[in-house]
């Protein structure tokens, strides 16, 4: 594990008054320590978990040479000897489940449905509707040509081979991955135990759903656009409600959160009028360093580590993110720097999130020197419509604000204006992330 020492040294390399965001996404990259822990789970509570090792082929899969089609299965040497027409005589038939038992000679077929075994002496099918039956379906007739030798059949171990990895460790597992598991006869498997992320929001004025709103006060949206954010990752949540702007308070949210979560993320208090004080009490007992991102929406964000015990090395350690308080802003440095790291410690290989051009609908003003992630509804062009064949258009959402959350719901995808971007013309072509399957 890293030590207090290691991470002031690793967060020093950096000025924290305009961290680029891929600084900071490599410093807590470096900071995510992987769950070990590995729980066995029924193949149907595997849906979204990690697998915790390689997955290696105990059978071939299909186990053996079967037809593609329905048809008539041969020795391919018989095109070769019979030309312009093949005549075989049907000696049996094989279905799914039913294969045929014997032996078949040169000029003899079996009649094959899709997925029966290949009979011994075959290694060729020609589908149904390319042959002529004799009246009495006792032998059929079709043109040499229209087949190769070989057609028409799935061999052994083509989808997965006995030995070889079908699934790597780090994977996190989807509705292909059960059915694919369900195929090599595996009903339960090796993951890793759940990432524990408990959360609170921080903030005097802030009341929580149920609690009337007296003048100046505004309800918690955060701990549910992070609830619901942290479900789509499959890890454990733990809310700890709204803490008042108390050192004490806050201190004892802090440690009993360490004590019983990998990480710990909470929302408000790291602005720049809040983060002294804030940044008094963490100092005592965490390792946090306070950023200003160069980003926006998220400037302000703490990072580092915080301790039951309540000094750094005392008790049991969390990761700690204080994201800001503006809701917009808790969503995008939620994407844009806590995911990657959730989904490491979860045992998982993330891949980077799909960035896609879009054709921006209208001028965009941007300031080079910071990432900005706008709000944008993308659409795609019908194909083929005024020959615009599919493109992606892209708008960004009214009120590009970091308090507005109903841009959030607006938009359908973060336009992603790059660190030394400046002004976009209308028709230019932007970077997009689309929410879909994401937020
Ligand atoms: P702060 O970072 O604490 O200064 O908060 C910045 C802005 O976000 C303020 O307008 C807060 O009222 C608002 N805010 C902070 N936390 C929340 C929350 N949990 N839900 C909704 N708004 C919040
Ligand atoms: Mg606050």
């Amino acid at each position: 594990m890293t030590t207090h020492n290691e991470f002031s040294r690793c967060v020093a390399q950096y000025d924290p008054h305009a961290l680029p965001v891929p600084a900071a996404q490599a410093i807590t990259r470096e900071w995510a320590t992987p769950v070990t822990a590995v729980e066995r789970v029924a193949l149907r509570d595997a849906l979204d978990r990690v697998l915790a090792a390689d997955i290696v082929s105990p059978i071939d899969v299909p186990s053996h040479d079967n037809s593609a089609m329905d048809g008539y299965a041969f020795n391919g040497a018989a095109l070769a000897a019979a030309a312009p027409a093949v005549e075989l005589t049907v000696v049996g038939k094989a279905l799914a489940g039913h294969p045929f038992p014997g032996r078949v000679e040169g000029a003899q077929c079996v009649r094959v449905m899709t997925g029966a075994c290949i009979p011994q002496g075959c290694d060729t099918v020609v589908p149904q509707e390319l042959v002529e039956r004799s009246a009495d379906s006792a032998s059929i007739r079709f043109l040499a040509d229209a087949v190769r030798a070989g057609a028409n059949r799935r061999l052994a171990g083509e989808d997965l081979a006995r030995g070889h990895a079908a699934l790597r460790a780090g994977r996190v597992l989807r509705a292909s991955d059960l059915g694919l598991l369900a195929s090599l006869g595996i009903g339960e498997i090796n993951v890793r135990r759940r990432l524990r992320v408990a959360f609170f929001s921080t903030g005097d004025e802030l009341r929580s759903l149920g609690e009337p709103l007296d003048a100046g006060s505004v309800y918690d949206s955060n701990r549910y656009t992070l609830f619901a954010m942290l479900r789509r990752l499959n890890v454990d949540t733990l809310d700890l409600g709204v803490i008042r702007d108390e050192p004490a308070a806050l201190e004892a949210a802090l440690r009993s959160a360490a004590a019983s979560a990998d990480v710990v993320l909470t929302s408000g208090g790291v602005s720049v009028g809040e983060a002294d004080f804030t940044r008094q009490m963490l100092q005592t007992f965490g390792d946090v360093a306070f950023w200003s991102l160069a980003m926006r929406p998220g400037r302000p964000l703490a990072f580092g580590r915080v301790w039951s015990g309540g000094r750094p090395g005392l008790g049991l350690p969390a990761l700690f993110f204080g994201l800001p308080g503006n809701p917009v802003a808790v969503m995008v440095t939620f994407y844009q720097i806590v995911r990657e790291v959730l989904l490491l410690m979860s045992g998982a290989t993330p891949q980077p999130l799909p960035v896609i051009q879009a054709a921006s609908q209208c001028p965009i003003r941007k300031r080079p020197g910071r990432t900005e992630f706008q709000r944008g509804i993308a659409t795609q062009a019908a194909n083929g419509a005024n020959g615009a064949n599919g493109q992606w258009q892209v708008t960004p959402t009214g009120s590009q604000s970091s308090g507005v959350l109903s841009s959030m719901s607006e938009a359908n995808c973060f336009i992603v204006l790059g660190h030394d971007e400046g002004d976009i013309a209308e028709g230019e072509r932007v970077s997009i992330m689309l929410f879909h399957g994401l937020i």
